[in-house]
């Protein structure tokens, strides 16, 4: 059996756990899998490691994770909490001595090319920066011999990507799957999964709402991320479901691939 090792870099929603300035109680907490950063994962498989995207806390994450090695990097959506460390690829350029694969939807890469213009427009300079090249998601596409299979679904009214790859899948950052994608989610052992909060969110899908996707995939376990300061780790694995549980910072599952 091939397996790929993930870690769960981030658990967090936008503005990390504890949020500035905030002192609830969840900010508060002395628990170290209340602390959450900003939603990302990282794929160990064949010697080589992918992130799923690149968080303001890349650098933060990769330290922690001792990641030595970058091989590529999946966009899941172009948000400021998914890509804002892109340019913290810069150490992996120089050791590596290559430039690294940047995998996003057509709209994604356009979004980047906007956001990262020093990297792109090519004026000539003295400071060392990313090097990457950019690829196009279009459908499932082979990764250093791993399938990775889109799985669109919307953010609000804003196209987003979920990936499956082996008997797991990343989606978050998203209100409503389609039909289609739903077929992409089928008999998975382990699916992570965004549920920001109990209060529903125009843009995100909340407990109830990811507790039914959940119910209606059956996959054998499920981990919600990108989560608000509104759910404390514990009290709030204490009230989940069996099989469903909070995805933590330095989270890692073995899946197969
Ligand atoms: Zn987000
Ligand atoms: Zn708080
Ligand atoms: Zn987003």
């Amino acid at each position: 059996m091939r397996t790929l090792q993930l870690t769960v870099l981030g658990s967090g929603t936008s503005m990390g756990v504890p949020t500035l300035g905030c002192h609830c109680v969840v900010c508060e907490s002395a628990d170290p899998l209340d602390k959450r950063t900003r939603p990302s994962v990282l794929l160990s498989y064949s010697g080589k490691n992918v992130v799923i995207d690149t968080t303001p806390d890349f650098r933060f994450q990769a330290m922690r994770a001792r990641l030595d090695r970058l091989d590529a990097v999946i966009y899941t959506h172009a948000h400021a909490d998914h890509v804002l460390g892109l340019d913290d690829i810069r150490p992996y350029n120089m050791r590596q001595k290559t430039a690294i694969p940047i995998y996003g939807a057509p709209e994604t890469l356009l979004t980047l090319r906007r956001q990262f213009a020093y990297i792109f427009d090519e004026t000539p300079t003295e400071n060392l920066l990313p090097s990457v090249h950019l690829h196009t998601i279009d459908g499932p596409f082979e990764l250093f011999g791993l399938t990775i299979v889109p799985v669109p679904a919307l953010h609000g009214t804003q196209p987003v990507l979920g990936f499956r790859f082996g008997k797991s899948a990343y989606l978050t950052d998203f209100i409503r799957v389609p039909d289609e994608s739903k077929k992409l989610l089928l008999h998975l052992d382990d699916f992570i999964l965004d549920a920001l909060r109990y209060v529903p969110h125009p843009m995100h899908s909340n407990v109830e709402q990811s507790l039914e996707l959940v119910a209606e995939l059956e996959p054998r376990r499920a981990w919600f991320t990108h989560i608000c300061h509104d759910l404390g780790h514990a009290s709030t694995n204490h009230r989940l479901p069996q099989g469903v549980q909070l995805a933590y910072d330095g989270l890692q599952l073995e899946v197969e691939i």
